[in-house]
């Protein structure tokens, strides 16, 4: 699944080939996405021009003026950026095609993903409006995911901290395998209480979540030319990872075998030794 960093490592990698780029056609293969894809969407896009690319928590945002184009990659979506005359394969549901010889593809075999219009500031969609803070700079460079944020927000709070962590009304963008990463760089355990952190702990949180995603992207950087890549497959990053998926194989720090839980359905890896 495209967590926060593919998803941000897509939006650099399009934005190039997007911005000032005018809209000279929409392709519908099969509107039946997470969301009926708009019938009218040809009519809404043809001739505006892209003002920008940017993204909020896992959300891309085609900012075309009069309004935005919401794109979505939900479970297995991918964009690419490839020539006009490419023919589409399977699973290639939607092209925008565009005035300077490129089209924008997705692809989405399991078609959990979104392609929505929305008139006005995108922000205010119902889907963006109630997000918490991006974990990194938001579009306006601000930084509100702070300690003192994660600690308050977490008063009283009994719910885990990994499931604490990756509810989008906290903090958005940590999704299954980072919060894994981000607790364990962080030396805390997946399951301990979110209201029991200490202000101390919840700014190594924190800092933790940042390094882990910035980290990521910065490694995305190098499968950058997997979205723009006519035959490339649109592979998700393949990584090392501390903890995730790791269970019973030896910490990387400490060499004690690596627990495996679930958590509200998902799978949690963490070091007993290291985390706490
Ligand atoms: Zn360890």
């Amino acid at each position: 699944m495209p967590e926060l960093p593919e998803v941000e490592t897509t939006r650099c990698g399009l934005a190039p080939h997007l911005e000032g780029a005018t809209i000279t056609g929409v392709v519908i293969r099969n509107p039946r996405l997470r969301w009926p894809i708009p019938e009218n969407l040809p009519e809404l896009l043809n001739g505006l021009s892209i003002r920008s690319l940017k993204r909020r928590a896992k959300y891309l945002l085609l900012d075309c003026k009069s309004g935005t184009l919401i794109l979505h990659l939900g479970m297995s979506g991918s964009l690419r950026i490839l020539p006009l005359a490419t023919a589409p394969e399977l699973h290639d549901h939607f092209d925008l095609l565009l005035d300077n010889g490129k089209l924008v593809r997705l692809r989405d075999p399991r078609r959990f993903g979104a392609v929505l219009w929305h008139e006005g500031d995108a922000h205010a969609h119902p889907l963006l409006a109630r997000l918490g803070p991006e974990p990194l700079c938001d579009e306006y460079g601000e930084n509100a995911f702070d300690a003192r944020y994660l600690y308050q927000a977490a008063r009283g709070r009994n719910v885990a901290i990994k499931q604490f962590i990756m509810d989008n009304h906290v903090v958005v963008g940590v999704g299954n395998i980072y919060a894994s990463e981000a607790l364990f760089r962080a030396g805390i355990r997946p399951q301990l209480a979110a209201g029991k952190l200490s202000r101390e702990r919840c700014a190594r949180l924190v800092e933790a979540i940042r390094a882990t995603l910035t980290e990521a992207i910065e490694k995305g950087g190098s499968t950058l030319r997997n979205f723009v890549d006519s035959d490339g497959k649109p592979g998700y990053f393949q990584q090392h990872y501390r903890v995730y998926g790791r269970g019973g194989e030896p910490c990387r720090a400490c060499g004690t075998p690596i627990k495996q839980l679930r958590q509200g359905q998902r799978s949690s890896f963490y070091c007993p030794k290291c985390q706490r």
